[in-house]
């Protein structure tokens, strides 16, 4: 179990505030629990759960709206260091309580990569400084990102790290990537992969097939992914070290890992929004807020995808939140960077992929966003245990608002959702015991 490195300098806190959240739907999918009643967190823990029948210096009052343990996603880019314009930690971090998150994992893609134990501290150190929601951050796999030697794993792992991956890039050799299982499995922590085969990938720019032949943009293929997921799974099978796919997109890629699991594979795999949501077809106005890596597939692959979620063979839902700079997006298609930035819209995003089409209902999306994403990374969170950190976000399910980008507390704008109307609005998000965010100001 990874030590919490985000709540350590906050030990002298020794308030025993007492927090009681009353009369919402507590949902809990890690202990079953889904039903009208009261918690009562307690300094930063929780405290109690179930009809309470008592006071407390805070009373929230949360009858029509949902109480869920903290939400959390495994898959985000918060820039910083290198790139402090399209995103900080600090306003990443803003981003992320305000969409309920209280926990997320940045993504070691910055510029220089997350690749040792001390790019590992400085993650954590900026997080706690910003003291918003925990930010965990996983260590790339290779030096530079570049494919070739192993990045110092092992001192990662121990400075804190909740994964390893080379995101934005796939590890192409697979020698290497044997290695890196092999040497993961020692200090029982995730290998995530980006999978993209890059020879067959080539320079493609969107989805290839019917769409990128009428814009006159390469192509990439599926096969770029589904070829690296399946060699990969050979890898996993031979090593039994815990492998996780991000981003899947493809049917094809789905039906692999469904497969895997069968054969009791270690794998786990995310799906993100934008891949349930949208379509190759959104790229035909050459506008590059559709530009993601890996691409917007079809209409069939996005009925895949709901389908594996119905039946349980997806284990997180993550944004990929990829935050760039307009000046950037407004290049060409070819040449505008791949990412589209989320964070803030993504529980909106969910129930109108999800739960409005009926293929999940609230505890089963909540699961995906809590129990089961702490579990690839090893957290101990997603619920709302007695003694628990108390990391909880209170969702109003009925109230409807509509996407504003502009008002985005991420400092990008690259989102494609910008002037949807969405359903369910995050009323507050708290991070151990303390309200980090509230809709009312
Ligand atoms: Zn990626």
């Amino acid at each position: 179990m990874i030590i919490d490195y985000f709540t350590m300098s906050n030990k002298q806190r020794t308030t025993n505030n007492e927090l009681l959240i009353k009369n919402g739907r507590v949902i809990d999918p890690a202990n079953g629990v889904d039903k009208e009643c009261d918690v009562l967190i307690v300094g930063d823990k929780i405290a109690a759960v179930g009809k309470l029948e008592k006071s407390a210096q805070t009373i929230i009052e949360a009858a029509g709206k949902l109480v869920t343990p903290g939400l959390i996603d495994i898959h985000v880019h918060f820039r910083e260091p290198g790139d402090e314009e399209e995103e900080t930690i600090a306003s990443g971090s803003a981003a992320a309580v305000a969409a309920g998150f209280t926990s997320v994992v940045a993504m070691p893609n910055t510029r220089p990569p997350i690749e040792n134990e001390t790019d590992v501290e400085y993650i954590h150190r900026k997080a706690r400084q910003a003291r918003k929601t925990h930010v965990y951050t996983m260590g790339a796999i290779t030096r530079g990102r570049e494919g070739v030697e192993l990045a110092e794993m092992g001192f990662m792992a121990e400075a804190g790290a909740v994964g390893f991956t080379d995101d934005g890039n796939g590890v192409q050799d697979p020698a290497v990537m044997l290695r890196a299982l092999k040497y993961a499995g020692m200090f029982d922590v995730v290998v995530a992969q980006h999978c993209q085969d890059d020879r067959i990938a080539a320079n493609g720019v969107m989805n290839s097939g019917y769409y990128s032949t009428i814009l006159g943009l390469p192509g990439i293929d599926r096969l770029a992914e589904e070829a690296m997921l399946w060699r990969d799974i050979q890898l996993v099978r031979k090593t039994n070290v815990h492998y996780h796919a991000q981003h899947v997109s493809t049917a094809g890629a789905i039906r692999l890992i469904a497969d895997a699991k069968k054969d009791s594979v270690p794998i786990t795999c995310e799906v993100t929004p934008h891949h349930l949501l949208l379509t190759e077809e959104n790229c035909g106005d050459y506008d590059t807020n559709f530009k993601v890596n890996p691409p917007l597939r079809t209409q069939k692959d996005i009925e895949a995808l709901k389908e594996a979620i119905a039946e349980g063979v997806v284990d997180a839902l993550a944004t990929d939140h990829a935050p760039h700079l307009r000046s950037e997006k407004e290049l060409e298609f070819l040449a505008a960077p791949f990412g589209i930035a989320s964070l803030e819209c993504s529980l909106g995003l969910y129930v109108r992929a999800l739960i409005e089409p009926g293929i999940l209902d609230w505890p089963g999306l909540i699961r995906l966003l809590t129990e089961k994403p702490a579990n690839i990374i090893g957290v101990d969170k997603g619920t709302l245990a007695k003694g628990k950190q108390a990391d909880v976000t209170i969702i109003d399910p009925d109230a409807e608002c509509r996407v504003d980008a502009a008002a985005f507390r991420s400092k990008s704008r690259n989102c494609p959702y910008d002037g949807w109307t969405l359903k369910a609005k995050v009323d507050k998000t708290i991070v151990g015991g303390e309200v980090r965010f509230s809709a009312d100001g």
